[in-house]
């Protein structure tokens, strides 16, 4: 029996050398930390800092917006067994964290957005009508979006985790000093695509980009109102706006419904351009997003 058993993990041990170091495989060892995340930019976060040591799980599927996203089953499962979970304050932790935290009582909650002083979510209205609706000011969730405020997250979710595996104290802030790096050379390249721009307005189907904007001195104008497409009247006055500023490209995401952001480019004679608040690679998305930037608001009348 016990030799039966000796060759068993010998076959186990070559399986896994053969593997490599894939995710799966080091999770089924039982050393890596199991950690659950909202958005899919939060993985990129917290595997720059955790490397090798975690494995991230992440609750709003690809496609899918965190405003509205409601967790599967299986992955209200897959959680029981998450040692932490790493908040960013979307409307989808406002939603859910209370059952979340139901199905995981051990779970350790690393807040990656302690600190960081949250805008007003910017809604669309015009000069004329100020003074209507100001009543309660929604603050906007999309703080995933600014280089800068991910380098607060980043720190956070450093802490957190030295916290929960202080083993990995070490590595973890190797990790986080390499990714503090990459932002700021991302910050750069970014302010460099920027450079030449001559109108620093963009229309945008749902507003992400106003924590972005803000950094990078850009103004955003939303056409969702409210989280729903436009009215009839509204449209023509944000095709009147479109026209008044000089906008050419309308941005709209694939997570969203493109229609409204077509309707305007049709009447403008411009363009729809998506681009993704949500990508896997958050680094070359922000890149890719600021050449985009770059060359919509370039164009001389
Ligand atoms: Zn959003």
């Amino acid at each position: 029996m016990e030799k039966i058993n000796t060759g068993g993990k010998g076959i186990l041990i070559t399986l896994l050398l053969i593997a490599g170091c894939s995710r799966n495989t080091i999770k089924e060892t039982g050393e890596t930390l199991d950690i659950t995340v909202s958005v899919v930019s939060q993985e990129y976060f917290v595997e720059k800092i955790g490397g090798d040591r975690v494995s991230v799980n992440v609750m709003v599927e690809p496609g899918a917006s965190p405003h509205t996203y409601e967790p599967k089953p299986q992955q209200l499962q897959a959680l029981s067994e998450a040692e932490a979970y790493v908040t960013i304050g979307d409307t989808f932790e406002d939603a859910w964290m209370t059952r979340l935290k139901s199905v995981n009582q051990n779970m350790i909650i690393i807040d990656s957005g302690a600190g960081i002083e949250r805008l007003p979510l910017s809604h669309h209205h015009h000069h004329e009508e100020e003074g209507e609706e100001h009543g309660e000011e929604t603050l906007d969730p999309h703080i995933w979006l600014s280089p800068k405020l991910v380098k607060i997250q980043a720190q956070n979710i450093y802490e957190g985790l030295v916290k929960l595996d202080p083993a990995g104290a070490t590595e973890y802030k190797t990790n986080l000093e390499n990714f503090l790096k990459e932002i700021d050379t991302l910050d750069e390249e970014i302010r460099k695509n920027l450079a030449g721009i001559n109108n620093r307005k963009f229309m945008v189907f749902h507003p992400s980009w106003g924590y972005f904007a803000h950094d990078y001195n850009l103004e955003q104008i939303p056409i969702e109102v409210g989280g729903v497409e436009p009215s009839a009247a509204e449209l023509g006055k944000l095709i009147a706006e479109a026209k008044e500023e000089g906008i050419k490209v309308i941005f709209a995401q694939p997570e969203f419904s493109t229609k409204s952001a077509q309707t305007i480019a049709r009447e403008i004679g411009g363009e729809v351009l998506l681009i993704t608040p949500l990508a896997p690679n958050w680094s070359e998305n922000l890149l890719q997003v600021s050449e985009i930037f770059g060359k919509a608001l370039n164009s001389k009348e």
